[in-house]
């Protein structure tokens, strides 16, 4: 066991943020990112060979600005609430990108 002694000194409260150990606004904004990882991976959209309207389309579904039926709904536009091609699951950018069994396998089709 580690031995602390004690001293009558009033107690400090250290900001551990700053070198300093003083609070500001900045430092704790800083702070809520920490541990937090960042994705810059839409800088290599513009840079691919893709044409524009290809960049653009990623683009917008990078920013999920793509519209679909999540999106129609949190604009109260009428949507559907499912995938038009699978019927299976709400229709978002992820699952038409990533998750969409017949959409992928338009793509495949489309590539092959
Ligand atoms: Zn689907």
């Amino acid at each position: 066991m580690q031995r602390t002694e004690l001293s009558t000194a009033p107690n400090k409260l250290i900001w551990r943020w700053t070198t300093s150990g003083n609070y500001s606004a900045q430092s704790c904004y800083t702070a809520t990112f920490h541990g937090a990882t960042a994705c810059h991976s839409w800088k290599l959209i513009w840079k691919c060979w893709a044409p524009p309207r290809v960049k653009f389309f990623h683009w917008l579904a990078n920013q999920d600005r793509c519209w679909t039926a999540e999106r129609l709904a949190r604009h109260g536009l009428q949507h559907h609430p499912r995938c038009l091609l699978c019927d299976q699951q709400p229709k978002t950018v992820r699952h038409i990108m990533l998750e969409c069994p017949l959409a992928r396998q338009t793509w495949h089709e489309t590539l092959a």
